[in-house]
């Protein structure tokens, strides 16, 4: 068994893992980052980058390469019915420049700029292939952990562990920290493809009666395409056939069918599809002595809202800040932990909030619900108060709850 020490460990080396990694060295800490994968680690989907987290990487010194990839750089987001009718169009261009775009890339992409950056900076430490296993606790108080690497026990000592290891995190158990965990009844077929010609430059969802259907370009030739699938269907959908479901896709409308036929021709067998679970965390406490959870593991968010990778983003600033002024102070309680929290659970709650009302009005079956989400898309195009409000939110750069003078102004002639 071997020992390492080191100022902060990171467990989980996702986005949000890799920024807090980097903000805390450019502070001068010594930290770890241990994650069970080796990168590269695909995920078959297109994600959003939303203007806070450009903003973020932007500060870290990486958006300019970022931008140089091979990513979309995405203005607007158009809303359809599948009937074919326009909703609505989202449009970044009116938000305050410089961050007044989104990308939307694989983020993968994403992950191997951050890694550049982490394995050029000396003062972070990376175990790939080591899983989390245990705390070590003295008293109430986080002093490490142990972890596994190929059979082999390490043991880590530290001031502080930060769990950044997702929605099903093994640390947040770890901590006793209860919580409730929401397994949302939509999850979503995810599949790249080429991108085809007469396919502009913006991303599009159509909505139906519990139908959603979208296209985002991920890069220049190549687009991601979901399709909202109820997780009580996978197993019979499956067995219905591969065919029977694009048929099902491409019959939504007509423009659909027409500008997706070829491309989905490529996609013979469901192991170039991934099926896409949606989860909802709500932590009672984000904090513990000498432990902080960050992303998904405080509070994974249903993805319509566009924000889970983002806000962990934003997450990381904050935590990094609040750690910081634990050393300074030489106090890794709770309680000076919790500043973190404080900051961040107000944003959070509204993210989160704004999300389940979109699952609820998106993914709506029932027609007077159906009836009322259109009629709000159509007011919000009409509005641009309510456009600016929502996409500020979505955007990550002003989070503001919508009020009842706002609901009212969504459905009033
Ligand atoms: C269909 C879909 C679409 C989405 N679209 C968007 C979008 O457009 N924009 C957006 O911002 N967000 C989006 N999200 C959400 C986003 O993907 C997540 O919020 C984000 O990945 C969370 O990051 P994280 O670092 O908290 O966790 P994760 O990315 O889940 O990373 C956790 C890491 O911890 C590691 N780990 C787990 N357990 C252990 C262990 N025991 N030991 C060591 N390592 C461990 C894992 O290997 C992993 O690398 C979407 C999600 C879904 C499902």
């Amino acid at each position: 068994m071997s020992s390492k020490k080191y100022d902060v460990l990171v467990i989980g080396g996702g986005t949000g893992g890799l920024v807090l990694a980097l903000t805390l060295a450019q502070k001068g800490f010594q930290v770890a980052i241990l994650d069970r994968q080796t990168p590269p680690m695909p995920l078959p989907r297109g994600e959003i980058l939303q203007p806070n987290g450009l903003k973020i990487l932007d500060h870290l010194g990486l958006l300019n390469a970022l931008l140089k990839t091979d990513v979309h750089l995405n203005k607007k987001v158009h809303f359809y019915q599948t009937s074919g009718t326009h909703l609505c169009t989202v449009d970044y261009s009116t938000l305050p420049a410089p961050y007044n775009y989104s990308l939307i890339l694989l983020p993968e992409v994403l992950q191997k700029i951050l890694l550049e950056q982490v394995d050029s900076t000396p003062n972070i430490h990376t175990y790939w292939g080591t899983a989390f296993e245990s705390l070590a606790w003295q008293g109430t108080h986080v002093t490490g952990l142990t972890a596994t690497q190929n059979g082999t026990t390490i043991d880590f000592k530290c001031s502080i562990v930060v769990g950044s290891d997702g929605a099903a995190s093994k640390v947040r158990n770890a901590l006793q920290l209860p919580y409730q965990a929401h397994v949302y009844k939509g999850g979503y077929v995810t599949m790249l493809v080429d991108r085809p010609q007469g396919f502009e430059n913006d991303a599009r969802y159509y909505l139906g009666k519990e139908q959603i259907f979208g296209a985002f370009p991920v890069s220049k030739n190549k687009i991601y395409l979901f399709y909202l699938l109820p997780t009580d269907k996978l197993t019979v959908v499956k067995k219905r056939g591969l065919q029977g479901f694009k048929t099902e896709m491409l019959s939504l409308h007509p423009e659909i069918a027409a500008l997706f036929s070829e491309p989905l021709h490529a996609i013979s067998s469901w192991d170039q599809t991934a099926y896409m679970r949606c989860f909802r965390v709500r932590c009672r406490s984000w904090v513990n002595h000498g432990a902080a959870l960050l992303g998904d593991a405080a509070h994974a968010m249903n993805p319509h809202i566009a924000q889970g990778r983002n806000a962990a983003m934003d997450d990381a600033c904050v935590l990094a800040e609040t750690i910081e002024h634990c050393f300074r102070t030489n106090d890794f309680s709770q309680k000076a932990l919790k500043h973190y929290e404080q900051n961040r659970r107000k944003d959070i709650k509204i993210l989160q909030g704004l999300g389940d009302e979109m699952v609820f009005f998106w993914n709506a079956g029932a027609p007077p619900l159906v009836w009322l989400r259109d009629r709000v898309f159509k007011k919000v195009q009409q509005r641009q108060h309510l456009h600016d409000k929502l996409l500020r939110t979505v955007a990550g750069l002003q989070l503001k709850r919508f009020n009842l003078q706002d609901r009212w102004h969504a459905i009033r002639p």
